[in-house]
């Protein structure tokens, strides 16, 4: 870790690691400061990633596969089975990743690339000067170190605190974060190749239950229920292990996983002078399924890119760097979180009654594509009168 990058990138999970490995593919000196003691572990997160999301970065490699994905099955409050296929999709479907490994691919990249890697190194403070960042405050074995940047790329995930302290609001409301608790659960019986979400408020109000295969007979089985539902006697955890007993009554519990997710809208703005905010610190999860991997590193990719131009043309200011905001904003991946954000709220007012309606609607649908929005117009298809309720997020949707 030395004194001066072009650019310093708050935490090594996806969103950092593709950040420094695209900067330094720019020409940019960049550094990952990470505050665990070690990339990928624990790992906070059910695993899931669609198969050609993943291949927008990285070629899949079976020693971080878990799992093969060839369906997705849906549980209706009433317990109605919702099953669909790759063959009925025609288009692949997705994988579960082992992160600890996973995680550590993508800095390990970053690293034969040529950018410089500290773990058990946490950024306590960012340095400011004339109101611009200038680089952070780092602390690694009871040592603090002054680093200097022309740009700070945070990558701090949901819990991040950088951006906080350079001045900008990045509170979650209670209700928009998913309280998650994940098991890994082994000796069980599932569907090896099909991930399960389980809907419902008796399930997961405000949320939704998931087992996520990671080999023929462990998954990663686990819920997020609001904020807002959660209390004593019905936390995340109550739920999740009524569901356990009732499922998976003989299973072994080998890992314990805690977490939270945000489900709220983006930030109003993820740049300021010297600084870009990407991944979860920029609350960029998809509001509808939780799933914020991709999404990290396309944030951090863009991040990277939109720094070594801007540090190119010698203009970080964030009038200059706003090029970033405005392009995740105005891509695929920012459409969809706007539109999944309103179609989140619209689903967590729906009684139960409502979604076994919606669901068993769509029992015998044909996707043309594996995606939630062509479920989302299937479902639109056959239930016209959603159109009138879902209002001006409709029109997004033909
Ligand atoms: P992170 O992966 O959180 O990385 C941030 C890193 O920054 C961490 O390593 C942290 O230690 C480090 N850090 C924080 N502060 C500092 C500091 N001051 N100094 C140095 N380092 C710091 N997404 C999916 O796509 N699919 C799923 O199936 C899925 N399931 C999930 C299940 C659960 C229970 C949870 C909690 C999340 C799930 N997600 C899922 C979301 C996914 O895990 C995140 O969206 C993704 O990890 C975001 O990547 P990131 O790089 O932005 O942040």
């Amino acid at each position: 870790m030395k004194n001066k990058y072009d650019v310093l990138i708050v935490g090594g999970g996806p969103a950092g690691a593709i950040a420094a490995k695209t900067a330094v593919e720019k020409g940019l000196s960049a550094c990952i400061v990470e505050k665990r003691q070690a990339i990928g572990a624990p790992v906070r997160c059910a695993e899931g990633i669609g198969k050609e999301a993943l291949l927008e970065f990285i070629e899949p490699d079976p020693r971080w596969i878990s799992a093969e994905m060839t369906g997705a099955t849906i549980v209706a409050p009433d317990g109605f089975v919702m099953k669909l296929s790759s063959e009925m999709a025609g288009s692949k479907v997705g994988y579960v990743l082992d992160r600890k490994f996973f995680d550590r691919e993508l800095v390990w990249r970053a690293a034969e690339a040529g950018a410089d890697v500290a773990v058990k190194a946490r950024a306590c403070a960012p340095i400011i000067e004339n109101g611009v960042v200038k680089g952070a405050k780092v602390e690694s074995g009871g040592k603090i170190t002054n680093i200097r940047t022309h740009v700070v790329i945070a990558a701090d995930g949901v819990e991040s605190k950088f951006s906080k302290w350079c001045g900008i609001d990045t509170t979650v409301p209670v209700r928009e974060i998913m309280s998650s608790v994940q098991y890994v659960m082994t000796d069980i019986e599932i569907d090896p190749t099909s991930t399960v979400f389980y809907l419902g408020n008796e399930v997961a109000p405000e949320g939704y239950l998931w087992v996520f295969p990671k080999g023929k007979r462990s998954a990663n089985v686990g819920i997020g229920i609001s904020g807002k539902k959660s209390g004593d006697g019905h936390r995340a955890k109550d739920y999740l292990d009524k569901f356990v007993k009732k499922t998976f009554p003989h299973g072994k519990v080998i890992e314990f996983i805690p977490g939270g997710v945000s489900v709220c809208r983006p930030l109003a703005c993820t740049v300021a002078d010297g600084l870009i905010i990407t991944g979860d610190a920029a609350r960029v999860v998809d509001p509808l399924t939780g799933g914020g991997i991709y999404n990290a590193m396309y944030t951090g990719r863009l991040a990277a890119e939109i720094a070594a131009d801007c540090i190119g043309r010698g203009d970080v200011s964030k009038k200059a760097l706003m090029a970033y905001d405005k392009a995740w904003r105005a891509s695929k991946m920012g459409k969809a979180i706007e539109r999944n954000y309103h179609i989140k709220e619209y689903l967590i007012k729906q009684p139960d009654t409502k979604l076994n309606e919606i669901i068993h609607s769509v029992s015998n649908i044909n996707l043309k594509e594996f995606s939630t929005l062509t479920l989302i117009k299937e479902i639109i298809k056959v239930n016209p009168k959603l159109m009138l309720e879902l209002g001006a997020l409709a029109a997004s949707l033909r």
